[in-house]
This record gives structure tokens, C-alpha cells and sequence, in this order.
């Protein structure tokens, strides 16, 4: 792969808009995005493993927890800089992204805000610090968009519970310590569960062929039997509002991703457009090529300022999920489609690994459905708006 010449476009002077600490916290993660995964990321995503050595950078940079509290670990960071943090490692690729996005929103966030002091006593500082890597259980094989039909399911045993089901798509899963999971109790009421690896019966096997996400470790959660102690149940919030929470934490991170994965491409093909020389002129004077790059830059203008909008929205409290589940929709949408123009602005380089932009193009296919599908998000704005459910 190509040296990282990044420069990252601000049409809008948007940089303006931030606090000198988050200009901070976001040239540090764009520094170590451009030291440490850059140079490697190729390599990785082609022999489709995650780079493990740099859980460590990951919790330096602030990734994991950012706005979880000091006391527990965390970078006691706002909405904005936590959103800044995954633009700058979506940038380099959304997979890694993932990885910091399912310890942060789906597995800190769930323990902080559900969980008893002890549990976040226990297990927060060591999630902040990447010595424990957590993985979120809600997906199952025959409950995707629907997760509330889901069948995991525990039983109360008197000095434990016994926890039976399978999870599937979950990133981190093979090499977790520790799996949030979402099962219902013999009322068939939703709670969250701390399942932890080697309690006996719980296996985690790898998914693999995968075209998406290849520097993300896929896998499936497999429970037969396994019994969980009875302090390992989140007791602060059930029912399915309980993980949708945590979606929305999750949701949030990735419109601001799907930004830094958008930034990447087109800057990429903007510096191609200078420099490749077609019927004896650089590509970019051409006018087809010059409404491609005007429209993504249009695009991710647009974007940049609706979810810093969300972030201000964000650290009011104020946000709401229809607003998170839109720039969710919005963003990856937009990010997509730049990536598949971009990919044409290089012609045919851009289905190598010379550059990022293919990798960006193929892991957006997973970010455009995880986390509730586009089309899913379309039905939540069109329910916000109307008030009418096409959910049933
Ligand atoms: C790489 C990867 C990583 C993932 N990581 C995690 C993870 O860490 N934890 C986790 O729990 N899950 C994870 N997921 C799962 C992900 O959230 C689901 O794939 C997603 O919610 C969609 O579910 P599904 O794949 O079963 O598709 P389905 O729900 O079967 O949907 C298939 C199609 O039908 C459409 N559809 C469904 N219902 C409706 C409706 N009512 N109206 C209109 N259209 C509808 C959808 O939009 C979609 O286009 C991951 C997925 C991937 C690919």
C-alpha cells in the first residue's frame, strides 16, 4: 500500500466548531490512524485477521470508553471528541472502527449504565485499558432486524442461571474475554447478561469468507448450558429498550465514521485526479470527473455538519434515536456511494490494494447493515414522522 498522504477536507471551516480538546483528541487519533494502521492495514484485511497489536494504541488514543467516567477507565471525553475518535479510525478502515465502536457502545456502555458498581468495578477499567476485549450478543440466526423474537433464553436455577441459545455476526466474538448478551427469562422479559470465556459451554467459532469487514473477527456465540452467575446479570434496565440503547451510543459512532471512511476516499481520489494523465491532461480537468468530486465533497459537507449537529444534540442530552437512526442512514449511504464513485476516479488501480478505496467500498457493505439495515432506519424516520408503524 500506498504512503498515507491524508489530508482531510473542512469546506465548511468546521474546525471553527470544535474546542481546542477536541482538535486535540483528533489530530492524536489521526496521527496514530496514519502511524499504526495505515501501513498495516492492507496486509491485514487481505489475509482477513484483525491486528491485535494494537489494541493497545487503540486505548491510548482514547477509542475505548471515550465518554465513560475517569474513575472507571475511561477518557471522560464528550459526544463530539468520541465521535471525532471514530472519524479519524474509520478513516483507515471501518473494521477497526467496529472493534473500538462494539467495546465502547456495546459493552462499556451497557455495564455503565445497567450495570451495579461492582460489575463496573470489575470489568470497566480493564475493557477502558484493552487488557479484556468485549464482544455484544443480540443478533441470532433467525432474528436480525427483529431482535425481540429473539429465543436465547435463561432459566433461574436458585444459585445461578442457565443460559441456552446462539448468537451470530458478532465482531470481536473469537477472541473476546468477555460477551455482553441479551436473553429472555422465563417471563420472555429481555436482560443483559455478562458471559464471560471459559465458563463451560460457551463457544465462540469464527465466521469466515466474508468480502466485508475483513480486518474485523467475526464469529457466533454458542451457549449450551452454560451457567452464569447470578452477578453477572445486568440488574439497572430490561426489555428490549436495553440494548436499543446501546445501539444508539453505537449508531452515533458510526455516522461519524462513515464520514472518515468518505474523507479517505475522496481525498484519494481528488490527489489521483491531479495526477493521472489521460488524452494529455490530468484526469481532474475533466468535467465528468470534476461533478464526481464536487458532489462527494458536497456529500460529506452535508454530513459533517448534520452529525456535528447530533453531537451538540448529543452532549445536551437532547439527541433522540430518530435523530441518531437518521445520520446513522444518512452517513453510510453517503459514504458508500463516494467510495464507489472514488473507486471509478482511479480507474483501474482502484480495485487494488494500492489504495484504501476498495477496502472502504467492501466494508461499508457490512456498516450499511449492521446496527439496523438502511432500510430499517428508513422505517424509523418514516414511523418519527408520521406516527404510523410499518414494522407490523
Ligand atoms: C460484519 C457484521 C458484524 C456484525 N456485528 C454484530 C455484533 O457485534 N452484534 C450483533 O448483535 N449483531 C451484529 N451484526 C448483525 C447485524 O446487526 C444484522 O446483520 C442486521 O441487524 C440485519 O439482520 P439480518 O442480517 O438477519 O438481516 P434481516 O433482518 O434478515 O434483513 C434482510 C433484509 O430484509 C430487510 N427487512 C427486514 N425487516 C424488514 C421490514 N420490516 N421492512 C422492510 N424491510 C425489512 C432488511 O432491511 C434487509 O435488507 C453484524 C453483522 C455483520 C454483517
Amino acid at each position: 500500500m500506498r504512503p498515507d498522504l491524508f489530508e482531510a477536507p473542512d469546506y465548511y471551516n468546521l474546525d471553527e466548531l470544535l474546542t481546542d480538546e477536541h482538535k486535540l483528541v483528533r489530530d492524536a487519533a489521526r496521527e496514530w490512524v496514519k502511524r499504526e494502521v495505515s501501513p498495516i492495514i492492507e496486509e491485514y484485511a487481505q489475509k482477513a485477521e484483525f491486528p491485535i497489536q494494537i489494541i493497545n494504541g487503540l486505548a491510548e488514543i482514547g477509542a475505548f470508553g471515550p465518554y465513560i467516567p475517569m474513575e472507571y477507565g475511561g477518557a471522560g471525553l464528550d459526544q463530539i471528541s468520541y465521535g471525532l475518535i471514530m472519524q479519524e479510525i474509520e478513516r483507515g478502515d471501518s473494521g477497526v472502527r467496529s472493534t473500538a465502536s462494539v467495546q465502547s457502545s456495546l459493552v462499556m456502555y451497557p455495564i455503565w449504565k445497567y450495570g451495579n458498581e461492582e460489575q463496573r468495578q470489575k470489568y470497566l477499567p480493564k475493557l477502558a485499558s484493552g487488557e479484556w476485549i468485549g464482544c455484544f450478543g443480540l443478533t441470532e440466526p433467525d432474528h436480525g432486524s427483529n431482535p425481540s423474537g429473539m429465543v436465547t433464553n435463561f432459566k433461574d436455577m436458585g444459585d445461578h442461571y442457565l443460559l441456552n441459545g446462539a448468537k451470530m455476526w458478532i465482531s470481536n466474538a473469537p477472541f473476546a474475554q468477555v460477551a455482553v448478551v441479551w436473553a429472555k427469562n422465563e417471563e420472555g422479559r429481555i436482560h443483559g447478561l455478562i458471559v464471560e470465556r471459559g465458563m463451560e459451554g460457551f463457544t465462540t467459532p469464527e465466521t469466515h469468507n466474508k468480502w466485508s469487514l475483513r480486518a474485523s473477527a467475526t464469529g457466533e456465540l454458542i451457549f449450551d448450558n452454560v451457567k452464569v452467575p447470578k452477578e453477572n446479570l445486568l440488574p439497572n434496565k430490561s426489555g428490549l429498550g436495553a440494548p436499543l440503547g446501546c445501539l444508539d451510543s453505537a449508531r452515533y459512532g458510526i455516522a461519524w465514521g462513515a464520514i472518515g471512511a468518505a474523507m479517505d476516499c475522496y481525498d484519494t481520489a481528488l490527489r489521483y485526479s491531479k495526477e493521472r494523465m489521460q488524452f494529455g491532461k490530468p484526469i481532474g480537468q475533466f468535467q465528468l470527473q470534476q461533478k464526481k468530486l464536487a458532489e462527494m465533497i458536497t456529500e460529506i459537507t452535508k454530513a459533517q455538519l448534520l452529525t456535528w449537529r447530533l453531537g451538540v444534540l448529543r452532549n445536551d442530552s437532547k439527541a433522540t434515536s430518530a435523530q441518531i437512526s437518521m445520520a446513522k442512514r444518512n452517513n453510510v449511504d453517503m459514504a458508500i456511494n463516494i467510495a464507489r464513485e472514488a473507486r471509478q476516479i482511479l480507474g483501474g488501480m482502484g480495485i487494488t490494494g494500492e489504495y484504501s478505496i476498495m477496502r472502504h467500498s467492501m466494508n461499508l457493505e457490512s456498516v450499511i447493515t449492521y446496527e439496523g439495515t438502511h432500510d430499517i432506519h428508513l422505517l424509523i424516520t418514516g414511523l418519527d414522522i408520521t406516527g404510523l408503524n410499518a414494522f407490523k
